[in-house]
């Protein structure tokens, strides 16, 4: 049994310095839908939660304004039906409401969402669940330098971009994947003051380093994550591969958004999910597209392009078909959308 102190303040300020009082074990908790499931399995083993759950403003969201602003709190379930992101920016609604299920939709946040952890089976399973015990499967993430079981293991669901020696885990969200398309930033408060960072920053290649996903730096917070406006989000979509079609992770995902005139692409924005250690921005796919002339052939030249130098193991390779070809399926749907 380990003790675990809880507090629930009321201000960005009071959540900070309630965090630096606790010290090194203190979590910040949101929806607690990823949290506490890795508390469940050992995973996770914080000495402090503070509940963000009622910092005041921190669920606003402002869709009114020069950009659109989703306060760090807003729920994913009010986040997808906003009628301007439901109808100005599908890809945004899309990738909230085909991730994970209603229940859980209305309990997690958007800006707790950014921070989950991978779902790779050898980082959730391998510590001997509720009960605790020694790890039966070695992974980096989870203990630093312990060796990665996936890695020539069963691999089907891990990474095929961005991977290391170390770590082949998926970056598990789809709101992510959406965001980096879009160019978002996500904004910080911290005892060292406010910032704000591309939402991409946000995240870090496995490298020798696994267990160090995020760059967020203890007792940061995050406030709020805003979304320039571009008229690219009308002609955008994410189109979500899996194994079945709810509830469930993306095999392969695709957020696209194009600019276009008649049936050119003026610019294309491409964000992959599922196949890659962080959500994976594809330039090469985005540069196969501009200025051309769209037709289903060079939708999937820009898909192989996504997947140019990946890295599949013993049974993920699929991935690269799939990929492609889901990165080739969303540009054709984003394309027919009418801004
Ligand atoms: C069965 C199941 C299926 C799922 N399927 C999908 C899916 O298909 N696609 C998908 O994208 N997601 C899926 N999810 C994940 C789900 O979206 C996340 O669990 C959820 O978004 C996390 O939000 P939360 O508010 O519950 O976070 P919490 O569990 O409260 O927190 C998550 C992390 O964020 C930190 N945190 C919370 N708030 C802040 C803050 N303001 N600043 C800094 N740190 C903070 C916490 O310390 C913790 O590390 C699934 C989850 C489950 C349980």
């Amino acid at each position: 049994m380990q003790p675990i102190s809880y507090t629930r303040p009321r201000s960005i300020d009071d959540a900070i310095a309630a965090h630096a009082r606790a010290g090194n074990g203190a979590r910040y908790i949101a929806g607690g839908t990823n949290l506490y499931d890795l508390m469940k399995l050992n995973i996770e083993r914080p000495s402090a939660l503070i509940d963000v759950t009622a910092i005041d403003g921190l669920d606003a969201i402002d869709t009114a304004g020069e950009t659109l602003r989703f306060g760090a709190n807003a729920r994913m379930s009010d986040v997808m039906t906003d009628p301007v992101v439901e109808n100005e920016y599908p890809v945004l609604s899309e990738a909230l409401w085909k991730a994970a299920s209603q229940q859980l939709r209305n309990m997690a946040a958007v800006g707790a969402n950014l921070l989950q952890r991978t779902r790779c089976m050898y980082f959730r399973n391998g510590y001997g669940g509720a009960s605790g015990g020694s790890a039966e499967y070695p992974c980096n993430k989870r203990v630093p330098g312990s060796g990665c079981a996936a890695i020539g293991g069963l691999d089907r669901g891990q990474a095929v971009l961005g991977v290391s020696e170390a770590c082949n885990a998926v970056s598990p969200g789809d709101w992510p994947v959406a965001l980096v398309a879009m160019d978002a930033r996500v904004e910080i408060a911290g005892p060292a003051g406010r910032r704000s960072i591309p939402v991409a920053d946000l995240y870090r290649l496995p490298g020798d380093t696994p267990h160090i996903e995020f760059t967020i730096e203890r007792g940061e917070i995050i406030v709020g994550i805003v979304v320039p406006r571009t008229r690219a989000g009308m002609r955008s979509t994410y189109h979500k591969i899996r194994d079945r079609e709810s509830f469930a992770f993306a095999l392969a995902s695709a957020a696209v958004a194009l600019e276009m005139t008649d049936n050119r692409i003026d610019a294309a924005r491409i964000a992959l999910g599922g196949v890659a250690t962080r959500p994976w921005r594809a330039g090469g796919a985005e540069a196969v597209l501009a200025g051309q002339e769209l037709t289903e052939d060079l939708a999937l030249a820009a898909g192989r392009a996504a997947f140019e130098g990946a890295t599949p193991g013993r049974s993920n390779g699929f991935k690269v078909e799939l990929g492609a070809r889901t990165v080739a399926d969303a540009i054709m749907i984003a394309a027919r959308r009418t801004p």
